[in-house]
């Protein structure tokens, strides 16, 4: 080994779901949203004068958050945009998790935390869920550094009440808690409403699902001042232009388009519902989902199987070949088609 090779920094990364070059494949690996973002997003990246793009972008991102803000009806330089809500919990990481104490999430949960915690070198530790895969309130009753997981979680796709999250951040008041609520807007759960009652409290959200955005990498953080401040410190510390310019215009023209956001996200809460009872049909059991996917097991096929034998199909879900959760499945409500197309493979995998 090279001397210099002994300095470079040792990590393993995050292994993100498959994005197979071949375009004709049902895609229910990475809980997309199946349907386009609002008209309103192509009409605005169409009409920038690409003459602008001679200039840096805002490095505040002015526009984005103020839209942003008027949307959940905070203060402005109440939230942080980032490139995607992985880019805004890594600055949330860096930024809050630097006690000598572990910070703690679930043990079964977005399989992202403990990379950063690692990348960062921020001890941390993790707190069993239930054999539902329910997230215990209490298990967080202890010495941290820091506190966060998702709610609804992932990939188990159960939402926690509201009662239960705020439980947490009010018997945690010395640390920083972050509620990662990536896929919140298929509930009815979100913290939101308690940033004014808990100066501890950091909610995450992103345009990755419900707002059919993952190409354009947006996320935000809303949370007290004092929290988005530092946020911001560290931020222009490390890259003060992360948000590119049609990400910044494109981004406000979702976030005003109430309507179609609903229309999609009711779309695919309905066709949600009936996944759950076809897949029950054909054997499956599930958790409540509260997402706009699906964590599912089928009472005598391996989970293992079915993932590779519908990947022959080129029907591609997510499997997680990990303890606890490894005859399980994570898939995506598609399209009423796609989902068409998924039963009528599982019936052939499955003999039916
Ligand atoms: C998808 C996801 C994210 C990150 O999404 P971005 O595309 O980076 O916004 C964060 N947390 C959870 C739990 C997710 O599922």
């Amino acid at each position: 080994m090279k001397k210099w090779e002994e300095y470079i920094r040792k990590v393993t990364p995050y292994v993100p779901g498959e994005q197979p070059k071949n375009t004709d494949v049902i895609k229910l690996n990475t809980n997309e949203c199946p349907y386009p973002p609002s008209p309103a997003v192509k009409e605005v990246i169409h009409n920038i004068n690409s003459d602008k793009y001679r200039l840096y972008p805002d490095p505040d991102a002015t526009f984005l958050c103020g839209a942003i803000a008027d949307y959940y009806n905070v203060d402005s330089d109440r939230v942080f945009v980032g490139v995607g809500s992985d880019d805004v919990i890594a600055m949330a990481f860096m930024t809050f998790f630097n006690s000598d104490k572990p910070i703690l999430f679930p043990d079964i949960t977005y399989s992202f935390y403990d990379v950063w915690a690692d990348l960062f070198k921020i001890p941390y530790e993790t707190v069993r869920v239930d054999d539902d895969f329910k997230i215990i309130k209490e298990s967080f009753d202890r010495e941290n550094g820091g506190i966060i997981f998702p709610n609804p979680n992932a990939p188990t796709a159960i939402g926690m009440p509201l009662e239960e999250v705020e439980y947490i951040i009010k018997n945690n008041q010395d640390s920083v808690v972050i509620v990662d609520e990536a896929y919140v807007d298929f509930s009815d759960c979100t913290a939101m409403d308690l940033i004014d009652k808990y100066d501890n409290l950091l909610v995450i959200q992103t345009y990755s699902k419900s707002r059919a955005m993952a190409g354009m990498r947006i996320g935000f953080a809303i949370g007290n001042k004092k929290l988005i401040d530092a946020m911001k410190a560290v931020k222009f510390s490390y890259n003060s232009y992360t948000m590119n310019m049609p990400s910044i215009y494109a981004g406000a023209a979702a976030i005003n388009d109430k309507e179609y956001f609903e229309e999609i996200r009711d779309k695919i809460v309905n066709t949600r519902t009936k996944a759950m009872e076809k897949l029950k049909e054909l054997g499956f059991s599930m958790t409540d989902s509260k997402t706009n996917f699906l964590f599912v097991t089928h009472k005598t096929k391996p989970a293992k199987e079915i993932f590779e034998a519908l990947k022959e199909k080129n029907i591609y879900v997510r499997y997680f070949n990990k303890d606890r959760i490894d005859n399980y499945l994570r898939i995506t409500v598609g399209t009423d088609a796609q989902m068409q197309a998924l039963y009528f493979a599982l019936e052939k995998i499955l003999g039916k």
